[in-house]
């Protein structure tokens, strides 16, 4: 199966599930046939969605940062954004769903311009979905998506001191 029209999504926001989310459109789309190509930016270590993905027929998962990736970016960090996003230029041309997860953090960590992003986006064949996710979405990302989804936080256990769990975090 391969869909009519592909539209372009942003899930961005403070608050937990914006990755969750692209997963979970994923497991829709796969569950009708459809082939979803997942590629994991700046994060590069062992997540659940990494084990999940090689029970599921029509998942592609890949994962382009470093597995010690410290959230303080290093010129590495911009080569491997840089190999991500021609990967997901060539991905373009062969899946039908498109997920680039954490490449709106790229973008605001300027380790990505965001006139490539934009014309990654513009270039997208006419069929495929694009899901882009990270938090602080530019103005002008959310003006070229056509689903937009702000994840507000409320609460979360790590400003009680709660760490990540293993299965739900990640
Ligand atoms: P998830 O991967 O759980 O769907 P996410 O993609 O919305 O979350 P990210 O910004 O990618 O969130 O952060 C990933 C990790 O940080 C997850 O372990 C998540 O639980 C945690 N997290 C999410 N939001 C917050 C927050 N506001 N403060 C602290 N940790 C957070
Ligand atoms: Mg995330």
């Amino acid at each position: 199966m391969a869909l009519k029209k592909g539209f372009v999504h942003v899930y961005t926001g403070n608050g937990k599930g914006k990755t969750s989310a692209a997963l979970g459109l994923c497991l829709r789309a796969i569950g009708r046939g459809l082939k979803c190509t997942f590629i994991q930016f700046l994060k590069g270590w062992e997540t659940g969605e990494l084990l999940a993905a090689k029970y599921l027929p029509g998942f592609e998962f890949i994962q382009t940062g470093r597995p010690d990736y410290d959230f303080k970016p290093t010129e590495e960090d911009r080569r491997r954004v840089h190999e991500g996003v021609k990967l997901a230029e060539e991905k373009l041309k062969e899946t039908d769903v498109l997920v680039l997860d954490e490449i709106i953090v790229a973008v605001h960590l300027n380790l990505l311009e965001e006139n490539r992003l934009l014309s990654l986006i513009e270039r997208k064949p006419e069929t495929v979905e694009l899901v882009l996710t990270g938090r602080h979405a530019t103005s002008r990302l959310i003006e070229a998506a056509d689903y937009v989804t702000y994840f507000q936080l409320v609460k979360h256990p790590f400003y009680r001191g709660e760490g990540a769990r293993k299965g739900i975090d990640y």
